[in-house]
């Protein structure tokens, strides 16, 4: 039997374990009941996934989400690892098809709706318990609490699972709950003395960053610009603001499509569906997108308003980043909106809900004006200890620096002297801007210093200002409007006798994820995803994350033994779509004179996991082979690709264990070997590209082989 690490290498690609992956695996095989929190993107899936596979029989999977078990389950089979699901989108067919599935043991996870489990027909129930459950897994467990947020009834029934199940191990999983819901979940499913597990909520990749909204359209053009290409996510409060702000984008040429309750229901699939595959960047919506929805390579989530509590801004925010690589996070904040939302959040008829609404919304209002790190902020909030000085959120990224204010200081105190000290601080500013507006009269428009303050913005006008009452420089008569007017001490700065030296912010927005990795080859890697994704009809996502892209294009492998370091590339994806990325790497290096970024000594050391070599795989193609079956009837029989067992049949033909017209057709041997005296044979990808869509990759390969092994 394999260990848990061998089976997140082999099948999953990964090389390490996350968080406290490994001891909730080692819980779950130890057959005890477990609870995990832990944040979206933590990799809460491999915790079942992993004993699924280890364990004898079938884990099944409970989840509220029927819009996602499609893409879990393709997940899966992508890795080569046998999934079904069972909900109200298959047909009464489909649905025996998968049962029998069930009944035979030809998979080894069946995702579920818990309305399937408990359905009027007990039958199921029990192919259920005859077929032999080792583990149940119950995702979005806080579903079951009427205290958390996302409360369904029909998770009430599973209270009953260990009643039927009494000796399954049950893992239990969720993103959200705060101690309260946490208890009752425990309770509710009556899990036998289970082992809690908490990972810190702290999502590093994603980098905070909340602003004063103002010229908030103009600042999100550019985020958006910097994001090109991109997917991400903007909230907006209402039906109509999502709608007219994504046409607004639209016509300033950004790809992006509305997404609310208004819309019909054929629209809304319709615009998701092309959001999940890339084929519309961005997604304007009201908060009720996003439930349902898995996309792991959400780039950055934009708040155009405020969101109603801290943790409906974590929830939200939490959609970007699930693959790991950096993302970011920005909110436009007014004080206005928070206004807004105190109508909204009182509870008619309910004091005691009303307050805690309230409660929330200012806490949300204080983490937007508060200069404490965001991350600090959000994670205390969720009563854990963080440091501070995140260095990923905009309030750490600002930094202040001392600046000559002399100059600054005698425009502001003589601009107050020219206004004859009768004015306030906000007319002064418009004055020294040289504001249009019309509260400032002819008159004063005439006079020398209006307008030459217009090199810094009213925010840092303000802050001087500040300063230098502070300092003494300035006094501000409360008792009349607030007005203006000079000191003793300020004429020792219009006279030159005295220097000030002020704190400027200075923000350090960027800060780049530290990767440095070929775009280019990033965007024709994506190109291909996408031409493999449209092939096995499933998301792009599901066949590789961004990160493993973002790999492939930092360390450049050359060859499929180096491919099997790139994450993510377990055994079955190397088999199946090995040659297709590879040979875009091995063309873009050729292009452009590039080298594989793997040293010789790392990857000695390290487990072989592609099939270089002899394997057991390869050898029993060759028998089904011998046995008189076509290549076809092998991938058939063997669950595998045509193309994988092309790749295996023809290294025998480099070993010379079978010759080469076994496998290609005579009439074909003489133009593939042509093409490889134009194009070589260190890549395949030229070779299928000059021969054609006749020639199989299986065809070439053995050609190939032969060739190398005539030297
Ligand atoms: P969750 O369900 O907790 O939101 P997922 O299970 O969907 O998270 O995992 C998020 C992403 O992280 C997936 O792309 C998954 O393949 C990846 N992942 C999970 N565990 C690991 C690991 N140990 N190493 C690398 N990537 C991982
Ligand atoms: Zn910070």
């Amino acid at each position: 039997m394999s260990s848990p690490l061998e089976v997140l290498k082999k099948k999953f690609g990964y090389d390490e374990f996350r968080f406290q992956q490994n001891e909730i695996i080692d819980t779950v095989l130890a057959q005890e009941d477990t609870f995990v929190l832990m944040p979206t993107g933590g990799g809460k899936s491999l915790c079942y996934q992993i004993p699924a596979l280890l364990f004898e029989g079938l884990t099944v999977v409970i989840s509220p989400l029927i819009a996602l078990m499609k893409d879990q389950v393709d997940a899966l089979r992508v890795n080569g690892i046998r999934a079904g699901y069972l909900n109200s989108t298959l047909s009464p067919g489909q649905q025996s098809q998968v049962m029998r599935l069930v009944r035979n043991k030809e998979i080894k996870l069946l995702y579920m709706a818990p309305e399937r489990l408990f359905a009027r027909d007990s039958e199921f129930m029990e192919v259920l318990k005859s077929s032999g459950i080792s583990l149940i897994a119950i995702d979005e467990a806080h579903c079951i609490s009427q205290w958390g947020h996302d409360f369904r009834p029909e998770y009430l029934k599973l209270g009953a699972l260990k009643d039927k199940f009494p000796d399954t191990p049950v893992i239990a999983l969720t993103a959200t709950a705060d101690k309260l819901t946490r208890k009752d979940i425990l309770e509710k499913l009556n899990l036998k003395k289970p082992k809690t597990f908490v990972s810190s909520f702290n999502r590093e990749n994603i980098h905070y960053y909340i602003e004063p909204k103002k010229d908030s359209y103009a600042r999100l053009l550019e985020f958006l610009e910097k994001h090109n290409d991109e997917s991400g996510i903007i909230y907006s409060l209402s039906r109509k603001s999502t709608e007219a702000l994504a046409t607004k984008l639209v016509h300033d040429g950004f790809s992006a499509k509305p997404y609310n309750a208004g819309l019909d229901r054929e629209t809304r699939a319709r615009h998701q569906e092309l959001f999940i595959k890339d084929k519309v960047k961005i997604i304007v919506a009201t908060i009720a997108f996003g439930m349902g929805i898995d996309k792991s390579n959400v780039r950055y989530v934009v708040h155009m308003n405020l969101p109603k509590n801290i943790e409906s801004y974590y929830q939200e925010t939490g959609r970007a980043g699930r693959d790991g690589l950096q993302s970011d996070a920005l909110l436009f904040y007014s004080k206005r909106d928070l206004a807004m939302l105190k109508d909204f959040a009182r509870v008619d008829d309910n004091e005691e809900q009303s307050k805690i609404m309230l409660d929330k919304l200012s806490q949300m209002g204080y983490l937007c004006e508060s200069k404490t790190c965001r991350r600090k902020f959000i994670l205390n909030y969720f009563d854990e200890e963080h440091g501070g000085n995140c260095a990923t959120c905009d309030v750490c990224l600002s930094d202040y620096e001392e600046i000559d204010g002399t100059v600054i200081a005698q425009k502001a105190l003589s601009a107050i002297a020219r206004l004859k000290e009768n004015y306030g601080m906000n007319h002064v500013i418009d004055f020294l801007k040289g504001s249009k507006t019309k509260k400032i009269p002819d008159w004063q428009r005439e006079i020398k210093t209006y307008g030459v303050g217009s090199d810094h913005s009213r925010e840092e006008w303000s802050s001087f200002f500040n300063d230098l009452k502070m300092k003494g420089y300035l006094d501000q008569n409360e008792s009349n409007y607030n007005t203006l007017s000079l000191t003793g001490k300020s004429w020792n700065i219009l006279k030159g006798k005295e220097k000030i030296r002020f704190l400027r912010a200075v923000s350090r927005r960027e800060t780049g994820n530290g990767i440095s990795y070929e775009k280019v080859l990033f965007d024709r890697l994506r190109e291909v995803r996408s031409k493999v994704a449209e092939r096995e009809n499933t998301a792009a996502f599901i066949i590789f994350s961004d990160a493993t892209l973002v790999e492939l294009a930092s360390r450049l492998p050359k060859s499929i033994e180096e491919l099997g370091f790139i994450k993510g590339f377990g055994e079955a994806k190397i088999e199946r779509y090995g040659q297709e990325f590879l040979g875009e790497v091995v063309d873009y290096c050729r292009e452009f004179g590039l080298e594989s970024q793997f040293k010789q000594k790392q990857y000695k050391q390290r487990a072989k996991k592609s099939a270089g070599g002899r394997s057991q795989t390869k050898i029993e193609s060759l028998k089904l082979f011998k046995e008189g079956n076509s290549t076809p009837e092998i991938a058939g029989l063997r669950g595998l690709g045509v193309n994988t067992i092309e790749e295996h049949l023809s290294w025998f033909v480099g070993e010379g264990e079978l010759s080469v017209e076994d496998l290609v057709p005579p009439q074909k041997i003489t133009p593939i070997q042509d093409a490889i005296k134009e194009h070589g044979w260190a890549a395949l990808r030229p070779l299928k590209d000059a021969l054609g869509e006749d020639y199989t990759y299986g065809e070439i390969k053995a050609v190939v082989e032969v060739v190398k092994s005539e030297g």
